[in-house]
């Protein structure tokens, strides 16, 4: 299917989803405060903008409209899933003919993004009823602030990791300077940087793994970043509280206004029944097995909506989690039912779940998790503890966060960085038994601080907490924008 093509259709699919489930017409922008989000297209990007402007236009009545922007492959995964009649979808060319493409080069996807998105965003613009007043863009999608430039129009740039992976590329000339970069990992990965503002200190290890896999990845990211003080606003989907010192480090240097609205998890949906809709097209009965089983038992194991490990590594996690005679539920992707079969009768294996209520279920205990900036909020706000199991980019410095800093979880390899080595099934089987002794002393320190940080978490979001803080000043920066403009 062309481009083109297949964006007549996915525009007729919307309104369609418009009519159906919504069951309103569209509304027109005209007159009201209008904002238009453009995410980065991945899942871990799209989840905590819409999360953002859902709870943007929770607060701000049927006075603003917000116009998503996907691309065509986005709106087929998420055209369906239940939204406010204030949020609406427009779609812009795939970047690449598939996102399958993404995992597999992820080079070429991000190079697609930088350099295929700007054009089409454009266009997507001159077609709209009313200009608006503000464009809430992904950070890695920088063509966002240069057409803010252009139209005169003001862009905040949202972060969708966390806020000390943020500072790291921020401060990458400190590295530089200190001649912790380039460097060479299986030499020096244990070395302790411990001079970027705010952040504890980390091993050259635990950086982003472009840092020593992908000079060109690298230098993309650092000017990406670095690009973001061209915007008006720097928003974070992290809880100030948990990064509080990198946050007002970074604050104190950024020259435009920042704000955290983390934990930006669809956590308003829980108990409403609407987020089992999303993944009504898969088995949900894992959600009665849940049920069935003691609290704190089972063991949730993903490893992120896109990436997957080698089928080997699958392997030998399927025969160590048999061998730990565990109770587990697996989110495998595309290798859910080739896994069933060796993983045994304790746990089940599915293809896709709502992540955040199966976390959040009381006979969940447990999270083996590829360390996600989502996922590790999600687990946050549940209060799980986790088992790190970072594939790469940020998701190696988060692990080092979860572990060292809020001690809140083990890793299953000790030294990260990409996965070279494969981890045993004996390993594996060993681990997962350990860290699934709800008796044992570690283990129960480990859920105590869990908690601790879940009780953050969930204090950001009530009256007078960070989060909704921030929320309430913003929505009153976007309506002083929009006064401005008319
Ligand atoms: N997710 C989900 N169901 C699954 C697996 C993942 O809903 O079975 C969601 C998860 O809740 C999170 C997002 O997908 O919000 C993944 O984002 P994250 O930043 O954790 O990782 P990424 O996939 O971007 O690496």
């Amino acid at each position: 299917m062309s481009s083109s093509s297949s964006s007549v259709t996915a525009e007729d699919q919307i309104h369609t989803h418009t009519h159906t489930s919504m069951g309103s017409a569209e509304i027109e922008p005209m007159g009201r405060c209008h904002v238009v989000a453009l995410p980065y297209p991945g899942r871990g990007h799209i989840n905590p903008l819409i999360n953002l402007c859902k709870l943007l236009v929770s607060r701000s009545s049927d006075d603003l409209l917000i116009t998503f922007v996907v691309t065509e492959e986005w709106l087929s995964f998420i055209g369906s899933e239940p939204k406010p009649a204030n949020i609406r979808f427009r779609t812009i060319p795939n970047v690449l003919p598939s996102e399958l493409v993404r995992s597999a080069d992820m080079p070429s996807f991000i190079d697609a993004v930088l350099t295929k998105m700007e054009e089409p965003f454009e266009q997507l613009l001159d077609r709209l009823e009313q200009p608006p007043s503000l464009i809430m863009a992904d950070v890695f999608v920088p063509c966002a602030v240069n057409v803010g430039k252009r139209r005169n129009i003001p862009v905040a740039a949202i972060c969708p990791t966390s806020v000390s992976v943020f500072s790291v590329f921020y401060h990458f000339d400190l590295l530089v300077h200190n001649q912790h970069y380039p460097f060479d990992v299986s030499e020096r990965g244990d070395e302790r940087v411990g001079y970027i503002p705010g952040i504890s200190s980390i091993r050259l290890v635990d950086l982003p793994t472009i840092f020593y896999e992908s000079e060109q990845l690298l230098y993309n990211a650092v000017e990406m970043i670095s690009h973001v003080d061209k915007a008006q606003f720097l928003l974070f989907t992290s809880i100030f509280e948990l990064e509080a010192h990198v946050f007002n480090a970074l604050k104190a240097k950024m020259p435009i206004p920042m704000y955290s609205f983390g934990p930006l998890i669809p956590h308003f949906t829980l108990g409403d029944g609407a987020s089992d809709q999303m993944a009504s097209h898969n088995d949900t009965n894992y959600h009665k097995w849940l049920d069935s089983q003691p609290q704190g038992s089972v063991l949730y194991i993903s490893m992120g909506s896109f990436l997957s490990v080698s089928s080997a590594q699958m392997d030998e996690i399927a025969a160590g989690l048999r061998a730990s005679g565990l109770r587990f539920l697996w989110v495998a992707c595309g290798e859910a039912s080739r896994l069933t079969e060796a993983c045994g009768d304790a746990g089940m294996v599915v293809p896709w779940c709502d992540q955040l209520k199966v976390l959040c279920h009381s006979s969940v205990g447990g999270f083996w998790s590829h360390c996600g900036w989502n996922s590790t909020m999600e687990s946050v706000f549940a209060g799980v503890p986790m088992l790190t199991f970072p594939l790469l980019m940020d998701q190696v410095p988060i692990s080092k966060t979860i572990v060292e800093d809020w001690r809140i979880g083990w890793r299953v390899m000790k030294r990260e960085g990409r996965m070279e080595n494969l981890v045993g099934r004996e390993e594996i089987a060993d681990l997962v038994r350990r860290f699934m002794d709800l008796e044992s002393a570690e283990r129960q320190e480990m859920t105590r601080r869990a908690r601790e940080l879940q009780k953050i978490s969930r204090q950001a979001m009530v009256k007078g907490g960070s989060s909704e803080v921030n929320l309430s000043a913003f929505v009153r920066v976007i309506s002083q924008l929009t006064r401005t403009l008319s």
